[in-house]
């Protein structure tokens, strides 16, 4: 476990030590810090501003698609959990019980939430009669506990933020489009908003969610060539229909078991658009989400210029913030203009604006650009015309960064036929490889090469682009035929 950071303290670079860089880097830019109870996690204000920017952009995306939000209890019975067969199988190891309430033993233990898919089925077979009920669109905001051996802040903790969708429907295709919806829906939010370039793509048998007939992922690659799941959208069949009674009077009065979904997305994202875009400097936001957008740094040397210099950079922030420009005027004492550069780079805000008493006297400021540090991403503009040349900016920036994140990944992506290929490919990156879809050889590969069957893109063309070799149609481990290829890499 990393030890509190001095501020003044270097990084670790990337090529040096990933996951060191990764560990500071949260604690340094003042994201997260550790929680007195092992495995658990503190958000910081400025994690929980970028948190709270990922909840608005779905939110919206939520409503347009017909869902409202509900608020649902941490406290389920027991027995619930174990009322769907796989769920329970899959959820067991990492639950937390409450056995005592009050001083008294309880008569039955209650576990705190991992997911809500139980207590949500248990009220719908009360709320859900008829198909006149149908469909029910739901979602919550909210914690869950899942007991991580390993945890890792943001990507892997005991408790953990997240959303979780649940929805009901009539007939399996409902259930299924609403599925395949909130992964584009996911997908949307990952290629606009936190410029992460996704992989839609569905999971293995063995990788799918305890409960789930299909489990959809995002899958994406990190600055170090490994893989993360970005999100899932599960279609669940009847399972957890037919273990809860929720049922409903067809047209024909009928009654016929509910089709139900759920979706999810969590804090790790916000791991996510930490080691995709960050780099040896520290982090690098995408501008849709950064919780500044810009910071104004004022620059003088004596009380003259500092008048000067302040009365313009208080009026700057006002007409950024009057043209919903999220900013922030670093006016520390004590710190000199250098260290707030590095400072603000640390913490990874898309644009500086540079602002002294010669630029004051020409009405200008110097612009530099997160993306591109030095002398390349810097720019003079004319403080008049300052808010339109920003809201440019950021939008030049969000698109670069996606595309330098989806040519890094393209780069670290082989199309592999053999199996020695293969091996090479998931020491740096993902392979892209045939197979047969047998668990055996899923296994083998996981065994041998410590990679893990991402997904199976649903857009076989769009992961290495036009152009990329077409595989050979056979499974990389076993040689027999091969209906589609999929994504293999280590994982975090
Ligand atoms: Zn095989």
């Amino acid at each position: 476990m990393t030890e509190s950071f001095m501020a003044e303290e270097k990084l670790p670079t990337r090529a040096q030590d990933f996951s060191e860089w990764y560990n500071q880097l949260v604690l340094k830019a003042q994201l997260a810090d550790y929680a007195p109870v092992r495995g658990c996690m503190i958000v910081r204000p400025y994690g929980w501003a970028l948190w709270e920017n990922i909840q608005q952009a779905l939110d919206r995306r939520f409503k347009e698609t017909g869902h409202q939000n509900v608020a649902f209890p941490m406290l389920i019975p027991k027995s619930f959990i174990e009322k769907e067969k796989h769920h329970v199988e899959g959820f067991s190891p990492e639950l937390a019980v409450v056995t005592i309430g009050g001083g008294e033993e309880l008569a039955e233990p209650l576990i705190v939430r991992p997911t809500s898919e139980t207590i949500i089925g248990h009220m719908w077979s009360k709320w859900i009669q008829s198909y006149r009920d149908l469909p029910v669109l739901m979602n919550q905001w909210n914690s869950v506990v899942r007991w991580e051996l390993r945890t890792k802040l943001f990507l892997r903790t005991l408790e953990f933020y997240w959303q979780e969708g649940h929805t009901a429907h009539a007939t399996q295709q409902e259930a299924m489009d609403e599925t395949r919806q909130m992964l584009d829906a996911y997908t949307d939010f990952a290629l606009t908003d936190a410029a992460v370039p996704v992989i839609p793509g569905k999971k293995s048998e063995a990788e799918k969610f305890a409960g789930a007939d299909i489990t959809y992922s995002l899958e994406a690659m990190m600055g170090d060539g490994k893989a993360l799941q970005f999100c899932t959208s599960h279609f669940l069949g009847q399972n957890f229909a037919e273990a809860f009674e929720v049922k409903y009077l067809d047209q024909n009065g009928q009654l016929q078991h509910c089709w139900t979904t759920s979706w999810g997305l969590s804090t790790r994202v916000i791991g996510a658009i930490i080691m995709v875009h960050g780099d040896d400097q520290g982090l690098v936001l995408p501008p849709k989400l950064a919780p500044y957008q810009c910071v104004i740094v004022p620059i003088f040397k004596n009380d003259e210029e500092k008048a000067a210099v302040l009365g313009a950079a208080k009026e700057l922030k006002a007409e950024l913030v009057k043209a919903k420009i999220r900013v922030v005027l670093d006016e520390r004492e004590g710190q000199s203009p250098g260290w707030k550069f590095n400072d603000w780079e640390m913490r990874g805000v898309p644009v500086r604006v540079e602002l002294g008493p010669k630029d004051v006297a020409k009405q200008a400021a110097v612009l530099a650009r997160r993306d591109r540090p030095g002398r390349e991403g810097k720019i003079s503009a004319s403080l008049a015309d300052l808010p339109v040349t920003i809201e440019k900016l950021l939008a030049e920036i969000q698109q670069a960064l996606h595309d330098k994140a989806l040519a890094f990944r393209r780069a670290n992506t082989q199309a592999t036929a053999t199996y020695d290929d293969f091996k090479k490919a998931v020491e740096t990156g993902f392979a892209f490889a045939g197979w047969c879809g047998s668990e055996a050889c899923e296994t083998k590969v996981k065994e041998e090469t410590r990679a893990t069957m991402r997904c199976i893109p649903l857009d076989q063309e769009g992961v290495l682009g036009a152009g990329a070799p077409a595989g050979n149609g056979k499974c990389v481990y076993c040689g027999q035929d091969a209906g589609e290829r999929a994504i293999f890499g280590r994982a975090y």
